[in-house]
């Protein structure tokens, strides 16, 4: 890895504690990161015991009270430098992210300029953080709102996107005046250190943003949402650790952001534009090998259409290119670990016991390790585990269906609502489905939505909160009413 690099200083095998860089973490342990491209260890770092995790929270909240007294403008000055040294390292930040998590190199460094555009965006929101003033309801009263940081905040954070879930969760902490702790998903640290390096570079106050990597993610989960002086929690990751630490922060009220599991039906009407939709298919379902938590889970074809868009997206399914993320033209990666290639054979031989056709692939990738084909079913039926489960992995079940009506109620008929998205032209038919659908975010007629001038989170139990655009400030601000009397 760090021959690849043209700044090797980036691969720090250690962690960040208070502003403290560390070779031992309190609990002894080691974590060994793997390139699941090769399953060679890349790096080996300190895994935090409860003891840093402590540590790093005490030294937060010092820290904290001084950035938020600086204004925001400043801020976001810093942020501005952030940003830019952000940019100015994509290639080593996409080398390190392809190299422990595996996407292709072009995949990694589209997402470390997503990743930055969030620390662009909340930089330039910093200065934008208004209250209000509203007319007294009585002669002698003067109303005001005014927002203020919530303060220390914890971040808990997936593998699939290991620098933009970072920069995603820790601009808006950043920039609206809070202190962060961080941990990232134990396969993937060093995206996460890495950004901390520059964090540092760019003139961010030792022990703001601390990054402590554990394999003991209980530990983490647990101190955060007990510890008084940790005022909000903000997850990504799955339904079930989102419940976990939802009810954990119960014992406090703890203000909690979630981003959890999707299951996004992707439908395709009769009178849409099959080329198009067809591309926004493959956008959507085998972006990062299909391991992303608003990838198309389940596509819905209306009959007209069925036969010809099954032809045409299994000709793009077959030119999918199957490679290491750094041999060109690679556009699927390995999967993560064994249990994800577990999982998606298990999807694949449940459906094809229950009647559905495999179009293409459907086996183990001939590169062995965690490499798979890129598969594409036919006459998928809600009786099978992928109507019901996010596959995450590069499986695209086609189902068919008849009416509007009729796949509303398939669309909306699972317990998640991340994200959906549909391919029609009719007008009435475009608003009735885009009211209908039970998302927090909607694609009509394209299979990319993620921007960070956009809110993006779920409703249901994909979660709640929002990150991105103008709204993404308010999950780190608590409001303030002040009633000034007596005037
Ligand atoms: P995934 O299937 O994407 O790995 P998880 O929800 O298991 O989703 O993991 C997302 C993040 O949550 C990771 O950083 C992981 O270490 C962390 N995590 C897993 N279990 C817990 C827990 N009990 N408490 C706190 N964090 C956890």
């Amino acid at each position: 890895l760090l021959d690849r690099l043209k700044d090797p200083s980036l691969v720090r095998e250690e962690m960040l504690v208070g502003g403290d860089w560390r070779k031992e973490g309190a609990s002894g342990k080691t974590i060994h990161v793997h390139n699941p491209s090769t399953g060679d260890v890349i790096a080996s770092l300190p895994s935090a015991g409860l003891q840093d995790v402590r540590e790093a929270i005490d030294v937060a909240k010092l820290a904290q009270k001084k950035w938020a007294a600086r204004s925001g403008k400043e801020r976001a000055g810093v942020m501005r430098k952030f940003f830019d040294l952000v940019t100015a390292n994509t290639e080593d930040l996409a080398i390190i992210l392809t190299s422990e998590m595996g996407k292709p190199l072009a995949e990694a460094r589209g997402e470390i300029a997503y990743g930055a555009s969030y620390i662009e965006w909340f930089g330039e929101e910093a200065k934008r953080v208004y209250g209000d003033t509203i007319p007294g309801h009585q002669a002698d009263k003067r109303l005001i709102v005014i927002k203020q940081p919530v303060g220390v905040v914890a971040a808990i954070a997936p593998w699939n996107f290991p620098s933009a879930m970072v920069c995603r969760k820790i601009a808006p902490a950043l920039a609206s005046g809070c202190a962060i702790i961080f941990k990232p998903a134990a396969e993937t640290p060093l995206s996460a250190l890495a950004l901390a390096i520059l964090a540092e570079r760019a003139g961010i106050p030792g022990g703001l943003f601390s990054v402590l990597p554990t394999d003991n993610a209980r530990m983490f989960g647990e101190e955060v949402c007990s510890n008084p002086v940790v005022k909000k929690l903000t997850f990504t990751g799955s339904t079930e650790v989102g419940r976990i630490l939802m009810a954990q922060g119960a014992q406090k009220i703890m203000k909690l952001s979630l981003e959890l599991g999707g299951n996004a039906p992707f439908i395709v009407f009769d009178d849409a534009d099959l080329d198009e939709a067809v591309e926004g298919a493959m956008l959507s379902k085998f972006r990062n090998a299909g391991q992303t938590c608003v990838c198309a889970n389940r596509l819905y074809v209306q009959s007209g259409v069925y036969d010809r868009f099954i032809e045409k997206l299994a000709a793009r399914v077959s030119a999918l290119k199957v490679l290491d993320g750094f041999e060109d033209g690679a556009t699927i990666g390995p999967l993560i670990n064994e249990d994800a290639v577990a999982k998606l054979y298990s999807h694949i031989d449940d459906a094809v016991g229950k009647g559905a056709k495999v179009v293409v692939g459907g086996a183990r990738d001939e590169r062995g390790g965690t490499f798979v084909q890129p598969t594409l079913l036919s006459e998928a039926t809600k009786e099978m585990k992928v109507a019901r489960e996010e596959t995450f992995a590069p499986l695209a079940p086609v189902f068919r269906f008849e009416t509007t009506d009729e796949v509303i109620e398939l669309a909306n008929d699972t317990e998640f609502g991340l994200a959906a998205y549909f391919y029609a032209n009719d007008l009435r038919n475009v608003w009735k489905v885009t009211e209908a659908l039970e998302y927090g975010m909607v694609g009509v007629n394209t299979g990319l939505i993620s921007t960070e001038v956009a809110p993006f989170g779920g409703v249901k139990q994909s979660g709640f909160g929002r990150e991105g655009s103008k709204y993404g400030m308010d999950d780190f601000l608590s409001m303030k009413y002040v009633c000034m009397g007596g005037i």
